[in-house]
């Protein structure tokens, strides 16, 4: 079972693509919606929004000390990133590449293939990455998809395509 954080933002396109790749999943808005879960994903949305209440309902501590894979896109990776929850050492700057009329689709080559998963939307760019974080894509030189351990995290919003492979990728 899946879990995808439903309080804001693009849960329900989440939910859709993990439903098509075959997993189960459920909507996450408390810390007991966590039992049972294999894996985690914090959608894109509003990064300030996914924080307060990632504070105010105690997931962000749940969250720190998680086994499973959890899977941040976009607003979802700011809250995974050093300065937030610090579960994986990267930087990113919010809304770098630009307002919301610079938000552009792009393919993207991931571990040795080309897919059309890349929507950016207001979305952060990497700034720094940790050495023990791996780059599983970039993009114009800049990292826009990474792991460490069980953490992941892109720019983009692979959710939005018709592509599960990112999905599977993680949870399988
Ligand atoms: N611009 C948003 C933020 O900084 C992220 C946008 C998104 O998740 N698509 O929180």
């Amino acid at each position: 079972m899946i879990g995808v954080l439903a309080f804001h933002g693009g849960f329900a396109e989440h939910i859709s693509t993990l439903r098509k790749a075959g997993f189960e999943s459920c909507e996450v808005r408390s810390v007991q919606d966590l039992s049972g879960l294999s894996g985690l994903i914090i959608p894109g949305g509003e990064s300030t929004v996914i924080w307060k209440f990632l504070e105010k309902t105690g997931l962000g501590e749940a969250l720190r000390v998680a086994k499973f894979p959890i899977y941040g896109t976009c607003a979802g990776m700011i809250v995974l990133a050093k300065d937030k929850l610090g579960l994986i050492d990267i930087s990113v700057e919010r809304n770098a590449y630009g307002r919301q009329v610079a938000s552009f689709i792009t393919d993207l080559e991931i571990v040795g293939r080309i897919l059309p998963v890349g929507h950016f939307i207001r979305a952060p760019k990497i700034t720094r990455v940790g050495e023990g974080v791996e780059v599983l894509a970039s993009h114009d030189g800049v990292p826009v998809f990474v792991r460490q351990g069980n953490i992941w995290a892109s720019s983009f919003h692979p959710e939005l395509s018709a592509e599960t492979s990112i999905h599977e990728m993680i949870f399988s």
